[in-house]
């Protein structure tokens, strides 16, 4: 070991308490993400409430000047005593306006009622536009009931007081009410709407017939959208009620669901108020609807709400809270991992940074053993000391040997770098794998037979064929056997190689096996051996010679032939390696039958 091992401990302690760290700052980053991000959904849910409701004025505004400005276009600015004369203007007014074109959608008809008497009178326009007293139409009910209502009450009042009229039958929904101007009345004690002789009740009212169709459908949908959005339809969910009874809907933008938009609602206003320079009598404040004591609650008749689609913004702000959430845990939890596989890396690349290094001291003292060896013996033979015909024979054995190890060695390094440059299967050709063991056998034979081992060989008979590089499987089966015979000394110095078609495999493959009963891998390091430059403790211990690159090779070479290998070893038992590899395809296999026969 070149690095020491309290190094390795500093610096594995460095990149645990580099971990910790990390992990605390993560947790803490991710505690104020959650904070932060709580803070300011609740900041995003108050400004989108209060941006709503904004828009929402902004509607009732736009809304109330255009109903204002009919409004006022229609009801005379001096306005005559007379009912007659009065509802002459009145129609003189309305033609103009029509006849001007503006919003005349907004209103379907007008209408005038008067007081003479203990009646009330009303006037609508007939085919030529002019206002002549006319039966109450079907649908004009609730606000005729309203209006008798009120004076009914009046006249209970003047008597001592008695119930307001029942609210419930005002809810005339298209027809809306203005109280006659100031100024109008029919003489003393009748005076117009408060302007002269303290707070007198009006005597005089405009009824305009509202187009609700147009009003739900298209005035209303078209203000929301200018200020709401473009796509304030697909976002919020819209209805309309009366406001002294909002379970009454006049509209909702979606049947259904939208029914309980008023029960949910994220903002809502007030739509359709008096105008309140012609509501309010002079020098009173205050509200009101028509007469005393029948005010409205708000100011408005009706009620505009709008709740989001998704349920409500909070539920909106919720998601996109959620939303922020997932990521920022997702980002925190990527830098982790991220953290987690450059440690991994680090390790791994530190650990074959060392391996290599071993494998540099490892090799230098491989390579000068034998070069030592043959250093003497070249001397011993040059020197006339002893030049026995033994002696020289010996010596040269030696040479043979020391310098068939060091040639062993290089060809082993020369195949990693092939392997590592992709070039570890040159020729690949139709093999028979019987082929292959006999030739690796055969050029192992040496050293099995110098270590004394017996072999024991069953091949399969009729194998199939497999495409593989001849040289490249040969040096796998050889290192293997090698293997067998450096660890595999035992009670029993025996090898086993078998060959037959893998039962197991859903794919047709040869299995081969290479067996020893020496004293097996630990179960520690069968997952490294095949790890380039590994090498067991205990070949390091026993100075067994090695480079680490045999096994890394064998895994190599069955690997660019699409096959597999396995470790199977217990200790004190032996270890048994296993090779998978695909049988070569059908028309490899006719066509070498074919050859073989004509040849
Ligand atoms: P080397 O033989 O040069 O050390 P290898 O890659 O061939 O390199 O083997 C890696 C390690 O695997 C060896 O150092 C040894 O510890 C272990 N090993 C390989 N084959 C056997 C075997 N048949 N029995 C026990 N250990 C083995």
């Amino acid at each position: 070991m070149t690095v020491n091992s309290d190094t390795q401990r500093r610096q594995a302690r460095l990149s645990w308490i580099f971990v910790g760290l990390l992990f605390v700052l993560c947790g803490a980053l991710g505690l104020l993400q959650y904070r932060w991000i709580g803070e300011v959904s609740v900041a995003a849910r108050d400004r989108m409430r209060a941006s709503l409701q904004a828009g929402l004025e902004r509607v009732s505004r736009d809304f109330q000047s255009e109903i204002n400005t009919a409004c006022r276009a229609i009801a005379p600015e001096d306005p005559k005593p007379e009912p007659a004369e009065f509802a002459a203007q009145v129609g003189e007014r309305y033609a103009a306006w029509k006849a001007a074109g503006q919003a005349v959608q907004l209103v379907r008809g007008v209408g005038v009622v008067t007081r003479e008497g203990d009646r009330l009178v009303l006037r609508l326009p007939d085919a030529d536009g002019k206002f002549l007293p006319a039966a109450w139409p079907a649908e004009w009910k609730g606000t005729q009931q309203f209006l008798e209502g009120v004076i009914l009450r009046e006249d209970r009042g003047a008597r001592g007081g008695g119930p307001p009229p029942d609210e419930s039958t005002t809810f005339e929904v298209p027809v809306f009410i203005m109280p006659g101007p100031p100024g109008f009345g029919p003489g003393p004690g009748r005076g117009g709407f408060g302007d002269r002789g303290g707070p007198r009740r009006g005597s005089a009212w405009m009824v305009f017939d509202l187009n609700r169709k147009y009003v739900m459908e298209s005035a209303l949908p078209e203000l929301l959208q200018r200020h709401l959005g473009a796509a304030a339809s697909q976002e919020y969910l819209f209805a309309v009620t009366l406001h002294e009874a909002p379970s009454q809907m006049l509209y909702t933008s979606d049947p259904g669901p939208a029914s309980s938009v008023a029960a949910n609602a994220d903002a809502e206003v007030d739509l359709l108020a008096i105008p309140p320079d012609m509501l309010r009598p002079r020098g009173r404040g205050g509200r009101g609807f028509g007469p005393d004591g029948f005010r409205m609650t708000g100011g408005g008749r009706w009620e505009l709400w709008v709740r989001h689609r998704a349920g409500s913004l909070e539920t909106v702000v919720e998601r996109t809270r959620q939303r922020n959430l997932a990521v920022t845990g997702g980002v925190l939890l990527l830098i982790l991992a991220s953290a987690a596989a450059l440690i991994r890396f680090s390790r791994r690349a530190q650990r074959l940074a060392e391996l290599q290094m071993n494998f540099v001291a490892g090799v230098s003292h491989e390579l000068r053993t034998p070069l030592t060896v043959i250093n003497t013996a070249a001397y011993n033979l040059q020197s006339s000391v002893n030049r026995s015909p033994e002696q020289v024979a010996k010596y040269g054995a030696l040479i043979r040997q020391e310098s068939g190890r060091l040639k062993e060695m290089v060809e082993q390094v020369l195949s990693f770098a092939g392997s590592q440059a992709g070039s570890i299967t040159r020729d690949v050709q139709p093999l028979a794998i019987e082929d292959i063991i006999e030739a690796s056998l055969e050029s192992s034979r040496t050293v099995i037979e110098g270590a004394h081992f017996a072999v024991e060989k069953e091949v399969a008979p009729d194998l199939p064929l497999i495409a593989g590089d001849a040289r490249a499987l040969q040096h796998a089966i050889q290192n293997l056997l090698t293997n067998a015979v450096k660890y595999g000394k035992g009670e029993r110095n025996w090898i086993g190689i078998r060959a037959r078609l893998d039962p197991d495999g859903s794919q047709p493959r040869i299995e081969i096996r290479v067996a020893d009963r020496g004293p097996g891998i630990p179960a520690d390091e069968q997952r490294q051996i095949f790890d380039p430059f590994y090498r067991g403790k205990r070949a390091v211990q026993d100075q067994i010679h090695g480079t680490g690159l045999g096994l890394t090779l064998v895994k190599e070479i069955v690997l660019a032939h699409r096959g597999a290998i396995a470790v199977h070893s217990q200790p004190e038992k032996g270890t048994e390696f296993v090779l998978r590899l695909p049988v070569a395809p059908k028309e490899f296999q006719d066509e070498f039958a074919n050859s073989a026969s004509r040849g």
